[in-house]
């Protein structure tokens, strides 16, 4: 696991919280959870009001990995259309799927508004075409959620419109979504971690979990010099989930994905650049996605890798963003950073337990700003022995990567530089 890159923009911009201790005794609970990200602290934070007894380990510290790097991007639904989820699963499954991607939006705000995190919560999500396929996908996927869900929030905007909503014509049309929305990462969760350990949870950083054992109908698990004893044991890991569950490595494939923070705008490119200042995905499979964040910067992030990783991000994002503002050229650029995207081959959350005390959920393929919280909750309540919501994510038949160990990993840089050339198209 690697989640060593500075956390750039969101680490100058957040308010630092007291550390949590490392752990340096043996200790017992009813649950522990590995992994300190959304997934790990909204289980410790459900569990604990629930009267669980949490304890939480971090390999590292709170939000170090994607939870506390990521472009703040709260959207709707997953990374799969309705229609093709209905063709593949049939369409009730479909729909309790739809049904917990809005709980999973409605969640945050729940979150944000009870436990008073600030953390720069907006409403609005742009998703913009790319090219004239795009267009029509977008515009069938809009018709389509209004129709059979009743998902008003979502309309198609004309070039001109979202020209003048985004202030560039890169794009020949969008879909403006007022149900998505964005946030300031790192703020966000680490306002969980302070609920969680209100709400009684013991959290541990700098304290990686090293091996899971069973002993005499409890989980043990092993860290540096203590270990924790409990009656179950929530994996929240997400790209990193291999590490400490090496029968994952095949389901999990992880992406180095890019972003920048520029220098404040100043006014006048501040009302030129993205007036609407919603939160922009474009359509592409290695995407371009931005936002502005509260002190006038445009947060732009753009260009993945599989295997190489560039030196200079600057370098590989830049001219991106030149692409789609080219008014920014005399702009510096103020921080850069990468983090480590989970991804499952069909790029829907692989959630599902590995005894009947080890559950795990990961893998929400660039969707988990709102998946991630919710899966959370279905792990907490999946421990507490509620399964039914839990399980319509593990009824998703999850194939593993094809390669095998050795191979994995340059099939997936392979698929990744087909995705680039198909987006040229
Ligand atoms: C650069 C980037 C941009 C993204 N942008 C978006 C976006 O705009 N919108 C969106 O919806 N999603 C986005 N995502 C995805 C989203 O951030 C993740 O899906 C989500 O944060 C996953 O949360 P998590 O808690 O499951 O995992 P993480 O936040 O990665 O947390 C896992 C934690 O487990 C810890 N850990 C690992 N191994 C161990 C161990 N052995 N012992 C103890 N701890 C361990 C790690 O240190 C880490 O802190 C992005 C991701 C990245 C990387």
């Amino acid at each position: 696991m690697k989640p060593s890159i500075p956390l750039g923009y969101y680490t100058a911009s957040a308010t630092p919280i007291s550390p949590f201790p490392r752990l340096a005794a043996d200790t017992k609970a009813d649950v522990c959870i590995i992994g300190g990200g959304y997934t790990g602290l909204s289980a410790a934070l459900h569990l604990a009001q629930a009267g669980a007894r949490i304890c939480l380990v971090e390999a590292k510290t709170v939000g170090s990995g994607a939870s506390g790097r990521n472009g703040g991007q709260i959207h709707t639904g997953l990374r799969k259309e309705q229609a093709w989820l209905e063709r593949r699963l049939g369409k009730v499954h479909a729909r309790a799927l739809w049904d917990l991607s809005e709980d999973a939006k409605d969640l945050i705000r729940k979150l944000v508004a009870e436990h008073s995190i600030a953390c720069d919560l907006k409403p609005g999500v742009v998703v913009a075409a790319h090219n004239r396929r795009a267009v029509r996908a977008l515009a069938e996927d809009t018709d389509h959620l209004a129709r059979n869900y009743g998902y008003r929030q979502g309309r198609m905007l004309d070039g001109e419109t979202t020209a003048q909503m985004l202030g560039t014509d890169v794009y020949p049309a969008a879909r403006f979504d007022e149900g998505g929305g964005h946030l300031h990462p790192l703020r966000f969760v680490r306002g969980l971690a302070a609920a969680a350990a209100r709400a009684g949870a013991t959290l541990w950083e700098n304290t990686p979990a090293q091996r899971i054992e069973r002993r005499r109908g409890k989980v043990v698990v092993r860290c540096r010099g203590a270990r924790i004893t409990a009656d179950r044991v929530l994996l929240a890991c997400d790209a990193f989930s291999a590490g400490i569950a090496p029968k994952l490595a095949g389901y999990i494939g992880t992406i180095e994905s890019f972003l920048m923070a520029t220098a404040p705008l100043g006014e006048a490119l501040n009302r030129e650049i993205l007036p609407c200042d919603a939160a922009v995905a474009d359509t592409r499979h290695v995407l371009d996605y931005y936002r502005k964040s509260v002190d006038g910067r445009l947060l732009f992030a753009g260009g993945e890798a599989g295997l190489r990783h560039p030196k200079d991000i600057v370098k590989l994002v830049r001219p991106r963003m030149l692409r789609v503002f080219p008014a920014l050229s005399g702009i510096p650029i103020a921080y850069a950073w990468s983090g480590t995207v989970g991804i499952t081959r069909s790029r829907l959350p692989h959630f599902g337990k590995l005894s009947e005390r080890v559950f795990f959920a990961h893998g929400y393929s660039g969707q988990g700003v709102a998946l991630a919280v919710l899966g959370g909750k279905l792990l907490a309540e999946a421990a507490m022995g509620q399964r039914e919501r839990f399980d319509v994510f593990a009824r998703i038949r999850t194939k593993a990567f094809p390669g095998g160990a050795l191979l994995r990993k340059p099939l997936l840089g392979a698929a990744l530089a087909i995705s680039r050339f198909a987006d040229t198209r």
